[in-house]
């Protein structure tokens, strides 16, 4: 039998389910799993990389923890490769080793996540 990989709306499913906040219709479970956000990503990152059962584009917000496909929606930056081209022009105030510090690698579901994101870390 060829597994399907689960796409986004599944993901974010098994997501809430796994933070107790999500149950399918149904569905009386004595034991109902209750993760933080970080615990229920790491189950679904084992899926992703190991099991290969779900999107490997998907991703949680470094902001909100809301999963989104980083191949059809939000921001990602690398700010090793692109100096200080890309932020520099987005965020012209703010110091660069500090954005870089706050923005590398991290992703975002859309540009209201990551600027929050580097407004409460004091970045902008
Ligand atoms: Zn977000
Ligand atoms: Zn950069």
């Amino acid at each position: 039998m060829d597994i399907k990989e689960l796409n986004l709306e599944q993901a974010k499913e098994l997501y809430e389910f796994l933070q107790g906040k999500f149950m399918p219709e149904g569905y009386e479970l004595k034991n109902i799993p209750k993760l933080n956000q970080e615990e229920a990503f790491t189950i679904i990152y084992i899926l992703q990389t190991h099991f290969r059962v779900v999107k490997d584009t998907i991703e949680p917000c470094d902001n909100c923890g809301e999963l989104f496909d980083t191949d059809s929606d939000g921001e990602y930056h690398d700010c090793d490769s692109c100096e200080d081209e890309w932020c520099k022009k987005r965020y012209p105030l703010a110091d660069f080793e500090e954005l870089k510090k706050a923005l590398n690698y991290k992703f975002f579901c859309n540009e209201c996540c990551e600027m929050n994101y580097l407004a409460e870390n004091g970045v902008i």
